[in-house]
């Protein structure tokens, strides 16, 4: 038993669907620009470039809908939506025909993005981590198991702001499928159970303000929605 110095953290959690149970979260990667027209929107070509990811700490989670505080040190607070995988079982170099084996489960999610400070940070450079990574910067609703969602390569993808619709598309837009961004990352880590990977966000990305109201759905999978404040 480990003698703690000061109280260890809570473990950050995702609900599960009609009561079932809390999914602790380990660790949370983020896909880039896994969808040809948001590249293209970003100033990349699609067509050139291998998945690659950054990360957010496990406690940017925010759940059941509550609000999120517009955040500090940024001028232009972006939203991203996006289908969220949460890893179940522990893989290291997994097949593809194997990868949606380790997924526990699916969510709708929201990489909140300060995307002025990435863009400085891309300019010049430097890591993404606090363009992306900061308190409450992944809204995200409840999970559902992934019996429930047996097939990730299709399925609408839209969030809605203030009720206008703002991004539309299709897990089908994917460039790297869930099967294929699992097998992958697993090449560069050894995936554990409570990871959750978001898998990109399609073209619309776009600011907000405080006072609005976000929806997000992925189709099958379900809702994601916040406030910000
Ligand atoms: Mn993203």
């Amino acid at each position: 038993m480990p003698h703690y110095v000061i109280a260890p953290p809570a473990t950050a959690t995702v609900p599960v669907a009609n009561h079932g149970g809390d999914f602790p979260v380990r660790r949370i990667f983020c896909v880039g620009r896994n969808y040809a027209e948001h590249a293209r929107e970003m100033g990349s070509d699609p067509d050139r470039e291998l998945p690659f990811f950054f990360c957010k700490p496990s406690d940017a989670v925010l759940t059941y809908g509550a609000d999120m505080p517009y955040p500090t040190m940024t001028k232009s607070l972006h939203h991203e939506m996006e289908l969220v995988v949460a890893i179940g079982t522990e893989g290291a170099n997994i097949p593809l025909d194997k990868a949606l084996s380790h997924v526990w489960g699916y969510a709708a999610g929201l990489d909140m993005t300060r995307r002025d400070l990435q863009n400085a940070a891309k300019k010049e450079g430097k890591p993404w981590d606090m363009g992306k990574g900061f308190d409450f910067s992944a809204p995200i609703g409840l999970m559902i198991p992934a019996d429930k969602f047996p097939d990730p390569t299709k399925g609408k993808i839209e969030l809605k702001v203030n009720g206008v619709v703002r991004q539309t598309s299709d897990l089908s837009k994917l460039i790297w499928s869930v099967a294929e961004t699992i097998s992958y990352l697993s090449q560069l880590v050894m995936l554990a159970p409570g990871d959750l990977i978001f898998t990109g966000t399609p073209e619309g990305v776009a600011a907000v303000e405080k006072g609005d109201v976000l929806e997000g759905i992925v189709e099958g999978v379900g809702i994601v929605h916040t406030r910000i404040v």
